[in-house]
């Protein structure tokens, strides 16, 4: 959450339209991106390695820790 930058690179590249900017901001600011449908994750970790801030992790089975 701290990490999150707001950029909108992983939502851009999910091709199942999971993740979107959340309601809440972070320390500076950004309102960091959350899972809105977690169950239509196809686990393919696009997000993950596009991330430029290491901001997001995909882990099989574990669901959202936000
Ligand atoms: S999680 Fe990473 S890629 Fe996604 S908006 Fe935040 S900083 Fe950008
Ligand atoms: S791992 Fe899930 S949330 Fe991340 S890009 Fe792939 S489908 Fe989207």
């Amino acid at each position: 959450m701290e990490r999150c930058k707001e950029c909108g690179l992983c939502i851009n590249v999910c091709p199942k339209g999971v993740l979107v900017r959340g309601e809440e901001y972070n320390s500076r600011g950004y309102r960091y991106v959350v899972p809105k449908n977690i169950d239509n994750c196809i686990g393919c970790k696009l997000c993950e390695y596009i991330c430029p801030d290491i901001a997001i992790f995909v882990v099989r089975g574990v669901g959202y820790e936000g």
